[in-house]
């Protein structure tokens, strides 16, 4: 099929989310011109028109989109393209199955690279294996965005195309969202992460990862099991259930390494380690290693770095 490539851009409010430059790196895979789907504010297209490697951007606002209307208008839109692609957000996640069912195509998800324009490699069992499938026909997928570079900024802007008023479907309501307000950075996004499992052993321990984290300028995160013992909250966990995280330096502290967490830093460029256990399975995936016990590697590690150095 000679059909261009379709992207579902992700927005914050009138913000463009940065995965969408990785996805657009991803869609050129294919080897076919890339058109971005804005579904929101205006400014949020003309953010996506500036994007490197983008052909043209398709406008619709619709407030408050549930993944019912995203599929519905990708749906209506399908004949014009091969492949549809979006960044594995919750949205993605709903709304690219609904739309391939609604125009017959296949849909894949946790895309991590795309080798040949047929053929698309995916993580399967929170990543211990990655599968190459074959697709024949019209292909919806979404990726891990982190697994691709983003591309810098076009110098011109590319022509908007708007849409016909889109009709919100409304099986579906979202009533409210909490976000948890943190000075930090954003976890899916931070240079550095500091992170504590287990072995931190009560809530108020983790002041020893914060304090580590605020040093480098870095963000929380923690394993499932800290998570489920209260000592951080649901929105930092790391892993196949949790974010997934890119940073260029992961620290693991008291974390054990079972497949799930590591599922969620694989693509971190530096992994540090500190566990008392040498045999932890932690120790063959990190860069460095440091087998100690965390009460006295952390602080020994803040104590020594300058006030802030990122
Ligand atoms: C479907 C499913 C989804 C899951 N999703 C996730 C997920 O998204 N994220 C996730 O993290 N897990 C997830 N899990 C859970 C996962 O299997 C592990 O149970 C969890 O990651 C273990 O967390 P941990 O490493 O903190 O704890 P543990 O495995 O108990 O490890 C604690 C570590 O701390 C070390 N330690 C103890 N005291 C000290 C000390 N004083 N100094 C230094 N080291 C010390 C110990 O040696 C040990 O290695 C999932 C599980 C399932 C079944």
């Amino acid at each position: 099929m000679t059909q261009p490539t379709l992207i579902l851009a992700a927005h914050e409010s009138a913000l463009l989310d940065a995965s969408t430059a990785r996805v657009v790196s991803a869609a050129q895979s294919f080897g076919q011109p890339v058109h971005v789907l804005v579904l929101g504010p205006a400014a949020v297209a003309a953010q996506a028109s500036k994007l490197q490697g983008v052909a043209r951007v398709l406008h619709a606002e619709v407030d408050g989109a549930n993944a019912e209307t995203v599929a519905r208008v990708i749906a209506d839109l399908s004949e014009r393209y091969a492949t549809v692609l979006a960044a594995h957000s919750m949205l993605a996640r709903g709304a690219l199955p609904r739309a391939a069912a609604l125009s017959d195509a296949v849909y894949l998800s946790d895309v991590v690279a795309v080798p040949s324009a047929r053929g698309v490699v995916r993580a399967m069992y929170a990543g211990s294996v990655l599968t190459t499938v074959q697709v024949v026909g019209r292909l919806f997928l979404t990726v891990r965005a982190s697994a691709f570079e983003a591309l810098a900024e076009a110098t011109n802007a590319v022509d908007i195309e708007t849409l016909p008023p889109v009709a919100k479907d409304e099986r579906s309501t979202l009533v409210g969202r909490e976000k948890a307000s943190s000075e930090r950075p954003d976890l899916s996004r931070a240079r550095v992460v500091v992170a504590g499992g287990r072995g931190i052993g009560a809530a108020e321990h983790m002041k020893l990862v914060e304090a580590l984290a605020d040093r480098l300028g870095g963000a929380v995160g923690a394993s499932r099991a800290a998570v489920d013992a209260g000592f951080a909250p649901n929105a930092v966990q790391v892993g196949q259930t949790g974010k997934v995280v890119a940073p260029d330096l992961y620290i693991a502290a008291g974390i054990s390494g079972a497949i799930q967490h590591v599922a969620g830093i694989k693509d971190a460029k530096v992994i540090v380690a500190i566990n008392k256990d040498a045999d932890a399975p932690i120790f063959s995936l990190a860069d460095v290693g440091l087998v100690g016990d965390l009460f006295e590697v952390l602080p020994a590690l803040t104590a020594r770095l300058p006030a802030r150095i990122a």
